[in-house]
């Protein structure tokens, strides 16, 4: 697995130090509040898991997930809920947790999910966005790490569902999607 790494762009300490900063940040700014927490499957799975231990304030949690990739490395455009929420969001305060923003569907499809659901706001924290990629126009309220047009792995995001594990975030080799 770690043979397929070509290389590492952020390492697991730069990682948590981020995440660090976006817990205290948000315990900051929800003061007094009691958000609903949803993490968005599976690619948030260990930000998600990371982050809470650096929120402050009270939450609960829920999770969903939503399908747009396939095996594929491009968003085929379509997305589905695969596995929907457990509560109801209406007049909830929600703070979604994403991996990455790519073209921005998969979260625009969800942020009308939840407003059609009648959350009483509805918050974006994301680990990683790729601005240059946007084909909706849409921007998370926290986000982590800005990169360019350049395919992750690692930390909760895969490639047909390999390399979730590693701790760290990196690219392939290029040789790995031709297998
Ligand atoms: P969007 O709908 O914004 O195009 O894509 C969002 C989803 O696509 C992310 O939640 C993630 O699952 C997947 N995705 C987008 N870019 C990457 C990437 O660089 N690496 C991985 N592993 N998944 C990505
Ligand atoms: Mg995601
Ligand atoms: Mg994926």
């Amino acid at each position: 697995m770690l043979n397929d790494i070509q290389e590492v762009l952020f390492d697991a300490e730069t990682i948590q130090n981020k995440v660090k900063e976006l817990g205290e940040q948000l315990s900051q700014d929800f003061e007094g509040r009691n958000p609903l927490v949803i993490c968005v499957l599976k690619g948030a799975f260990i930000f998600m898991a990371d982050l809470v231990k650096q929120l402050s304030i009270p939450v609960e949690l829920d999770f969903m997930a939503v399908s747009s990739y396939g095996a594929s490395t491009k968003s085929s455009g379509v997305v589905k809920i695969i596995k929907d929420l457990d509560v109801t969001v209406e007049g909830r305060e929600v703070l979604v947790v994403e991996d990455i923003i790519d073209s921005g569907l998969t979260l625009s499809y969800l942020i009308d999910v939840l407003e059609r659901r009648n959350a009483k706001s509805v918050t974006v924290v994301t680990l990683f966005d790729k601005p240059a990629r946007r084909t909706v126009e849409l921007e998370a309220d926290y986000k982590g790490f800005s990169l360019p047009d350049e395919f992750i792995v690692g930390y909760g995001l895969d490639y047909a569902e390999h390399y979730r594990n590693l701790p760290f975030v990196g690219i392939l080799k290029p040789e790995v999607y031709s297998k």
